[in-house]
């Protein structure tokens, strides 16, 4: 799901290098049509997924002479997913349109290997709850998450804690003044990690940070104040656990998203995944530091809503989603973003316990909401 993506390119690369262990039933894109096409010719398979309608007919006609099913639009996303033939469900999409398609491969029974951190923000209680039912396994592919499971992989006792880290984004050192003025093509460059738009800018405004914060408790069964967050810029230890007896494990290597990847496709297994090996003597020092959570409100506004529960977190993210496409699309600042956010979290109704119906309700109503305090904004 979301093969055209960062993430959906980067697991074509693993399947493309060990083609004895993979086959690829689907492959999905929103609007990406010609590298899907492309995509689909490489690696045959049964069914490809068109997200946006309008663009049908041009990944049918490019890939009539090939016996690929074609099909368009979101409900296909969470009907492709349940097919027989597909047993591990890897999810690449971004923002809300991730959700439902969890929700369906987990309720099919399909092991889901877990980019999209916003199926869990928006939805992690349920989405948790039908797993367990079922005894379907999440594997996480963000790193701190698989840096975590990593961590955990063999223990027989539960973590007293996780420390999440952060590399701080592009603007660790900017003081509050600048960031009023700051620019997409800035907030677009990433220190350490290449990756799509909204990640990218969810990671300068440390939004990503929250929704990890979220995503842990929700992977790991944990409290809110067991999940602590440190700045690292270096993005080498790519998250720790400490135990009951003060050990603490971590995950360490060069900043690659190819490795997670590949351990939630193998997991239990590992296997050499290419890329550059992490040489001590060429990182000799590795620093640690807090969140200034002046300039980096949106962390604490993440607790906040992780500890209201209910649809808070769903409200926060569909904030965020019009927010960042918004500073994007050039039509407010990048400080407006968490303002966007705040307001709408204080004007969209609680839901104590939503289902399904309601995590979509709560979603459109934040959108709505939030594209109103933008053009308030524009003005
Ligand atoms: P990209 O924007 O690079 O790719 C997103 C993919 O989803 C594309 O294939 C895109 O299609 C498709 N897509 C986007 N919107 C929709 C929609 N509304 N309906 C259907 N398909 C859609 O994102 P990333 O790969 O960077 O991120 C994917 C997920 O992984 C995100 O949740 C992100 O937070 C998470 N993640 C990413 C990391 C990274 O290194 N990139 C690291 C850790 C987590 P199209 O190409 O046509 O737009
Ligand atoms: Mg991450």
């Amino acid at each position: 799901m979301g093969s055209t993506g960062s993430i959906g390119r980067q697991t074509l690369d693993i399947v493309r290098n060990r083609p004895d262990e993979f086959e690829v039933t689907t492959l999905t894109a929103a609007r990406s049509w010609e590298l899907l096409v492309e995509q689909a010719k490489e690696f045959q398979p049964d069914s490809v997924v068109i997200a946006d309608k309008s663009l049908y007919a041009n990944v049918k006609e490019a890939l009539a002479g090939e016996p690929i099913k074609v099909f368009a639009g979101d409900e296909a996303l969470s009907q492709v997913v349940t097919g027989s033939e597909v047993d591990t469900v890897v999810n690449a999409l971004v923002g809300y349109a991730g959700m439902l398609p969890s929700l369906s491969a987990v309720r099919a029974g399909k092991r889901l290997a877990l980019a999209n951190k916003e199926s869990l923000v928006v939805a992690g209680e349920l989405i948790m709850a039908e797993a367990a039912k079922r005894n379907v396994p999440i594997l996480p592919i963000d790193s701190e998450h698989s840096a975590i499971f990593q961590c955990l992989a063999g223990e027989v006792s539960p973590a007293r804690r996780v420390i999440i880290t952060a590399s701080g984004g592009p603007f660790l050192r900017t003081p509050a003044e600048q960031l009023a003025g700051v620019t997409v093509e800035q907030a677009l460059r990433h220190p350490n990690w290449s990756m799509g738009a909204k990640i990218t800018i969810d990671s300068s405004t440390l939004v990503n940070k929250g929704f990890e914060v979220i995503e842990a408790k929700w992977l790991f069964g944990l409290q809110p104040d067991q999940i602590d967050v440190l700045v690292h810029p270096q993005s080498i230890v790519h998250s720790m656990v400490e135990f009951d007896d003060g050990a603490i494990k971590a995950q360490l290597g060069t900043p690659d998203m190819h490795l997670p990847i590949q351990y939630a496709l193998r997991f239990p297994d590992r296997g050499d995944c290419g890329g550059q090996r992490l040489d001590f003597l060429q990182n000799p020092t590795l620093t640690f530091e807090a969140v200034d959570d002046v300039r980096f409100p949106m962390l604490g506004v993440a607790y906040d809503c992780l500890r209201r529960g209910g649809n808070s977190c769903c409200v926060m993210n569909g904030a965020n989603e019009i927010a960042v496409a918004s500073f994007l699309g050039g039509q407010i600042k990048y400080i407006d973003i968490a303002d966007v956010i705040q307001q709408t979290l204080t004007r969209v109704p609680f839901v104590a316990h939503p289902t399904v119906d309601d995590y979509a309700a709560s979603n459109l109503a934040s959108r709505a909401i939030a594209a109103e305090i933008v053009a308030k904004l524009r003005r």
